[in-house]
């Protein structure tokens, strides 16, 4: 595993990151363990947020003892001042802690959400008090959408940022990550299974191990699966490689989708999981997580192709910033439902 200088932090971080968003889904025990673990193994970064249920809790009750060990990472989702406020005071509480490492700004996907959060009354001034009272250290963003993120750290307000980049997302890299390190900001990059779409694990987590991020978070729930993504860091990626993993990435991404979530469907369709998931099913066919999504989905898609209300202009695509034919993809996808 790889350490390095988080931005202007001053922190070595570990290049796994302990992303705790599952751990609420698992019994208390095994989430001790799989935590104790990680940082027996190295690891330094934990991540969570106020919004993930009681992961915040867990780590309070599992690992605050070992506090020096690791930077801190959560979020908080809002976007006023006097609710950010109120969270943080939570999130110390809750993760037993005197300082948060980081409070990142959470899923900011929309222009008007940023602007919320750092207007007058906005979250930003919460976190920005905080920070002065040593109740955090640095402040952070996340977001899906890598182009707006990139404009918005171009001003300097923010120490981090955090975002998606696996081998269907490779987005971030086209302005996002060059601003970022223009900032010197500590880069951050989540979800390299793409929700569990992606496999195997050591290729997925080494396409963003190849790129100029500082921390991979992975949510893991198990020891066994703190040990499989330390394993798939144990060697540095050489050119080679790394030009393999960026071809496949180039192909996977072709679906164009940011997972921004601006679209939404009547019919419930999951629609950025099946944009994502388009190309890697195209390329290699379904894996097993697939599969069930897939067949879970089948009526609905079929429900798609005859759906009246968007016969001539479908309602999800009038809302894709990208102007992707979701549609079609999608109406595509009964070929796999089974
Ligand atoms: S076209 Fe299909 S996926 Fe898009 S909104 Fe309509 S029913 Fe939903
Ligand atoms: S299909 Fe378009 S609107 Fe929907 S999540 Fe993907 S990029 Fe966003």
């Amino acid at each position: 595993m790889r350490y390095s200088l988080f931005g202007k932090t001053g922190y070595n971080v570990s290049s796994l990151g302990f992303g705790a968003m599952n751990l609420p889904g698992v019994p208390l025990e095994q989430a001790r363990e799989a935590l104790n673990y990680a940082l027996d193994h190295g690891i330094n970064y934990i991540d969570t947020a106020a919004a993930y249920r009681n992961s915040e809790e867990i780590i309070g009750e599992t690992i605050s003892h070992r506090r020096s060990e690791y930077f801190l990472a959560t979020k908080t989702n809002k976007r006023d001042y006097k609710t950010a406020k109120e969270e943080i005071e939570r999130s110390l509480e809750r993760m037993k802690t005197d300082t948060i490492d980081l409070l990142q700004i959470h899923y900011v996907n929309f222009v008007k959400d940023y602007k919320q959060a750092m207007g007058e009354d906005g979250a930003y001034l919460a976190a920005l008090e905080a920070k002065r009272a040593g109740k955090i250290r640095f402040i952070g963003i996340t977001g899906h959408r890598p182009e707006l993120l990139a404009r918005w750290v171009s001003k300097g307000d923010f120490d981090q940022v955090l975002f998606h980049l696996n081998l269907a997302q490779p987005f971030a890299l086209e302005e996002l990550i060059p601003e970022a390190t223009r900032q010197h900001m500590g880069k951050v990059a989540m979800k390299p299974l793409s929700g569990g779409f992606i496999q195997p694990v050591d290729k997925a987590i080494r396409y963003p191990y190849s790129q100029d991020v500082n921390v991979i978070i992975s949510g893991m729930v198990s020891v066994d699966e703190v040990k499989e993504n330390i394993a798939a860091m144990e060697r540095e990626v050489g050119d080679l490689e790394r030009a393999e993993l960026e071809q496949l990435a180039h192909k996977l991404g072709e679906h164009n989708c940011r997972r921004c979530n601006y679209c939404s469907c009547p019919l419930d369709i999951k629609i950025p999981d099946v944009m994502i998931t388009s190309k890697i099913r195209d390329h290699f066919g379904l894996l097993p997580k697939g599969n069930g999504f897939y067949e879970r989905l089948q009526d609905k898609i079929v429900a798609c192709a005859d759906y009246e209300p968007c016969r001539e202009k479908p309602l999800c695509e009038q809302e894709c910033p990208y102007h992707l034919p979701m549609a079609s993809v999608i109406r595509k996808s009964i070929a796999y439902t089974g």
